[in-house]
């Protein structure tokens, strides 16, 4: 039994997800390690009847205990609250906990070898660097009946007022008004060089500063500046570069490139092109893990899939589904690697390498896979297994690896 000194955060969520949590945990991690968890229920009833004051506070674990690991959780809507019959359409619990840590987002596809991209230059990794904070995500939004008038005012502290006027609004509409913060902008920027320099991958960053003159151009200028006066060197001294780009044009470069780069994107970019990078790269999200580092170190790591939601329904009539708990199984895998190095646990961090190992021997040498990638390996395969016959493939290439005999 391999000990922990010092607790994670651990936040569990919903659905089908959920299901695969508990199993994960059962058969993977708690026969081997003597987990230490803080432990924070983000089921969305949980998160109703505590007025998602839960979610606040394992944003504030994080800040305590600095590794978390994170189950996907729901985001309601109005189908959603008629579903749970819940109080209100709470924020999207990944955008309060961003929000707390001031994250950068990092997505990396989980790359084997008898899964092939869909692009077919694709051989190194691309990882998608999502900035976590404001933008859309923290925006406003307002319809109004027109005809009618728009300005924005800002206020600031020493006094000073800056206004700005839209054109006459000749009917009704709607607007959104969006910020980010400088400091929030530098710390992306950073955070995105620090992963490229440390995973030797290139950096690009891409926006569109030829349309949004002040507001994407702000970023191009920033990363610009921290580029020049803190990693330039460094960066040439590993043969690397760093790059920028207009979004489209980037688009077309990272889909004829081979791979071996961070794409820094601004928030909803990266929400979008995440998804796109995981879909082509590796036909499902659930070979895709995210991790949320924030400019002090903390870290929270989870699957870039949601609840499955579909999956969770035939689960609940009693069938057997083939569920992938791949990303699952990296989300705690890479807590449990953080934890281990910041401890100095080299036990613990072995243990989760070789957790890594047995889920891609049972893939690429067993090809045992659940009917997600089933349907994108190279050559097919023949049998696809239920997610408890896949998570039992993967104790047994476990327990080998460990030479541990059942
Ligand atoms: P989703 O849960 O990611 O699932 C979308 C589809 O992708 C599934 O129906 C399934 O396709 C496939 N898929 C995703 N993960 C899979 C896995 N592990 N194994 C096999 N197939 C997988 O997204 P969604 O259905 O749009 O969202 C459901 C709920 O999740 C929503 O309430 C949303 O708010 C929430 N969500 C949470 C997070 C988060 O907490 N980080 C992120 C995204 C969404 P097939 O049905 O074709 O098999
Ligand atoms: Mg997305």
């Amino acid at each position: 039994m391999i000990s922990m000194e010092k607790p994670i955060v651990e936040i569990d969520g919903d659905e089908m997800a959920r299901v695969m949590w508990a199993w994960v945990k059962e058969k993977l991690i708690i026969p081997y390690v003597d987990l230490k968890v803080e432990y924070y229920d983000l089921h969305i009833k949980n998160r109703d009847e505590t007025n998602d004051e839960v979610t606040i506070k394992a944003a504030e674990a994080i800040k305590r205990l600095k590794v978390g690991v994170k189950c996907a959780t729901i985001t309601p809507n109005a189908e959603r609250i008629k579903e749970y019959n819940l109080k209100k359409e709470w924020k999207s619990p990944n955008a309060t906990i961003r929000n707390i840590l001031d994250g950068t987002i990092f997505r990396a596809p989980i790359i084997l070898s008898n899964i092939i991209p869909a692009v077919r230059f694709w051989r190194k990794p691309i990882v998608v660097a999502r900035h976590a904070f404001g933008d859309i995500y923290d925006g406003i939004g307002l319809r109004f009946e027109g005809p009618a008038e728009g300005e924005v005012t800002i206020k600031q502290e020493n006094g000073k007022e800056i206004k700005a006027k839209f054109p006459m609004f000749r009917s009704s509409g709607v607007i959104q008004a969006i910020y980010n913060l400088d400091a929030s902008i530098e710390n992306f920027a950073r955070a995105s060089f620090r992963y490229a320099l440390e995973n030797k991958l290139d950096l690009w960053f891409a926006a569109k500063d030829t349309i949004s003159k002040v507001y994407d151009a702000k970023f191009k200028e920033i990363f610009s500046k921290i580029y020049e006066n803190e990693f330039k060197d460094k960066f040439h001294n590993a043969g690397l570069n760093y790059n920028y780009f207009l979004i489209d044009d980037a688009i077309a470069r990272v889909v004829r490139s081979e791979g071996g780069f961070v794409w820094a994107c601004k928030n909803f970019d990266g929400d979008v092109f995440s998804d796109f990078v995981a879909t082509a790269y590796v036909g499902s999200l659930a070979l895709m893990t995210s991790v949320l580092f924030s400019p002090e170190g903390h870290f929270l790591s989870e699957a870039a899939h949601g609840t499955v939601q579909k999956h969770y329904y035939k689960y609940l009539k009693g069938e057997k589904t083939s569920t992938n708990p791949t990303a699952i199984i990296f989300a705690w895998s890479s807590a449990l690697k953080r934890s281990g190095e910041i401890t100095g646990n080299m036990e613990l961090f072995n243990f989760a390498c070789k957790l890594e190992e047995a889920v891609k021997v049972t893939i690429e040498m067993d090809r045992i896979m659940t009917a997600d990638i089933a349907n994108v390996s190279e050559p097919p395969i023949n049998k696809i297994v239920s997610t408890e016959e896949f998570i039992e493939a993967i104790r047994r290439n476990l327990n080998k690896l460990l030479k541990i005999h059942p």
